[in-house]
């Protein structure tokens, strides 16, 4: 039987009936943009997460735009970000009219290199936005640290960290104001796009809450130009049922994950991530590193074995923003670009598909 790298139709089969009967609910109100569905999820996960506001939005990437804005962060502001994270990171902040300042990565947890961080900052830096990659909290105490030094906000880019925490601090808690991305693949997923911002600070949160409903906070009366960010009533009530399952499914996801370190820990050619004390890694990924990377994952493959890479092209390499950086500068992220793995991790995968996935990585890795 082949092992795909997500299997989200076995995630629906395990709660198919309370998802279908809150998503009917929703058409039952016709509650679809916005509404009290939508609200309900936000209390919700406000307390989940230990913050006073949460606003739902309709991505990671609108939570981490509006927010900037909020700040009044844009043109000729610079904001420092990691240079291997998925694109929107920088994406945001380019599509806030700011400048995307990238940073490096440490090679042995592939998260913002804070010697790195210190040394970008400039009298034009407004903020940083440190992200919990693969779902380990970056190291917020040095960041907080820096932040405060110079007068910057923290961004916490949470969209692969729902749950994780920092010396026992929720993310999304820990900096100024975080963003969240329900992408249906991530450990809290919607039913379609969402996302949220999590804060402890009402004037931001007020503001986000503009900015989402096209600069309104009174309908029909607009304050500023904002945009149509709102998320889906069905998106609120499907991540409403799931929120009371993302303790256990990441509880299985750190299993899931102990079993591939404890399988492979005689094999020198598979090297993983380091996972720090103190820091509750919620195993949104469980990246590998491998000599020979691309023939690996074909000869897993070809075992139907499903693999992805997170990410293949660091974002100071990306086209969109040609010119602006060169191959070299962030070489660490280069360097794990061409050699990181992320295994098959969702809280359905059994632990005989895990010694499976191990067994075929044993011999192909030689
Ligand atoms: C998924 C993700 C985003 C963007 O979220 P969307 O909901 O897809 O817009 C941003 N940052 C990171 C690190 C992500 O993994």
């Amino acid at each position: 039987m082949p092992i795909p790298f997500l299997d989200l139709k076995a995630q629906y089969a395990a709660i198919k009936p309370e998802i279908d009967a809150a998503m009917q609910q929703v058409v039952d109100n016709t509650a679809f943009a916005g509404g009290p569905f939508v609200k309900a999820f936000e209390q919700e996960f406000a307390r989940f997460c230990n913050t006073q506001h949460c606003i739902g939005v309709n991505s990671g990437t609108a939570a981490l735009e509006l927010l900037l804005r909020a700040y009044g962060i844009g043109a000729g502001d610079e904001v420092i970000t990691v240079a291997n994270s998925f694109f929107a990171s920088a994406e945001a902040i380019s599509l806030a009219g700011a400048i995307p300042v990238l940073v490096d990565c440490r090679e042995d947890d592939a998260l913002m290199d804070t010697d790195a961080l210190h040394a970008a900052v400039t009298p034009r830096t407004k903020a940083i936005i440190p992200v919990h990659l693969y779902g380990q909290c970056a190291d917020m105490d040095p960041i907080m640290s820096i932040a405060a030094a110079h007068n910057l906000m923290v961004i916490e880019d949470a969209c692969q960290a729902h749950g994780a925490r920092y010396n026992g601090v929720m993310a999304g808690s820990i900096g100024h104001s975080a963003a969240f991305s329900f992408y249906p693949g991530k450990n809290l997923g919607a039913y379609g796009e969402g996302g949220a911002v999590t804060t402890n600070d009402a004037v931001i949160a007020d503001h986000v809450r503009m900015l989402r409903e096209h600069g309104s906070a009174q309908k029909y009366i607009h304050t500023v130009v904002g945009r149509n960010d709102r998320m889906d009533g069905i998106q609120g009530a499907v991540l409403s049922v799931k929120l009371h399952y993302l303790e256990a499914w990441n509880t299985r996801r750190r299993a899931i994950a102990q079993r591939y370190r404890e399988l492979l820990a005689d094999v020198p050619a598979v090297r993983f991530m380091t996972q720090h004390a103190g820091r509750d890694h919620v195993y949104h990924l469980c990246v590998i590193r491998v000599p020979d990377r691309d023939r690996v994952q074909s000869e897993l493959r070809s075992k139907g074995i499903d693999t992805m890479i997170h990410y293949p092209v660091p974002i100071h390499l990306q086209k969109a923003y040609a010119g602006r950086w060169s191959p070299g500068d962030f070489p660490v992220a280069e360097a794990l670009s061409a050699g990181i793995l992320s295994l098959p991790m969702y809280a359905e995968l059994t632990d005989a598909q895990i010694d499976d996935v191990c067994a075929a990585l044993r011999s192909v890795v030689g």
